[in-house]
């Protein structure tokens, strides 16, 4: 239910796939996350390919990054997303960095820094991880994230280590 009373607050997500079909996963999921009650759209970046990190064994991931405005608190946000990454064939495993169907970050939220068990916001990575500064630049140019820098000067630092914009796919 929407909450009357609460702040809408814009926040970011990190989208990324490397099985079944990736450009579709994100596709679905950017469907499923505008039609959680309390989350708008406000933009989608394009799709974007970029190598796997850690193990090399796995195919190479499509990425995106999406705005949106939401009147849910943070935690609740990131409980909605992890349904939507069951509902999409999401199998969970200790190791990390391994191939999924997909993988739903919350990048930001509003000019919050989180420190929770299950949520850290800033993205822990989002300054270093070219899949997710590039699309976001796209997106939110002047964007500052909190704690760190403005995105601009993060982009500078961050080599592009094989980003390819899939603008046909979008
Ligand atoms: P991953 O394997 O990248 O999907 O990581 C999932 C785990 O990271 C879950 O246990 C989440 O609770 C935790 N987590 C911590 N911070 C975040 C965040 N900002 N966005 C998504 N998952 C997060």
């Amino acid at each position: 239910m929407i909450n009357s009373t609460a702040e809408w607050v814009t926040a970011y997500i990190g989208l990324g796939s490397n099985l079944a079909n990736p450009a579709e996963q994100i596709k679905f999921a950017r469907i499923a996350i505008a039609q959680i009650i309390g989350v708008k759209e406000l933009a989608f970046s394009d799709l974007y390919h970029s190598p796997p990190m850690g193990p090399q064994d796995q195919p190479d991931y499509v990425n995106a990054v999406m705005s949106i405005t939401t009147d849910l608190p943070p935690l609740d946000l990131l409980r909605s997303l992890q349904r939507i990454e069951n509902d999409q064939g999401r199998i969970r495993k200790d190791q990390r960095w391994v191939a999924r169907t997909l993988d739903l970050d919350l990048l930001l939220y509003g000019e919050q820094l989180i420190e929770l068990p299950d949520l850290s916001v800033p993205h822990p990575g989002i300054a270093e991880r070219a899949f997710v500064l590039y699309p976001l630049y796209e997106i939110a140019p002047n964007l500052l994230i909190p704690g760190k820098a403005n995105i601009a000067d993060l982009l500078v630092h961050c080599p592009v280590n094989g980003l390819k914009k899939l603008a046909a796919e979008r």
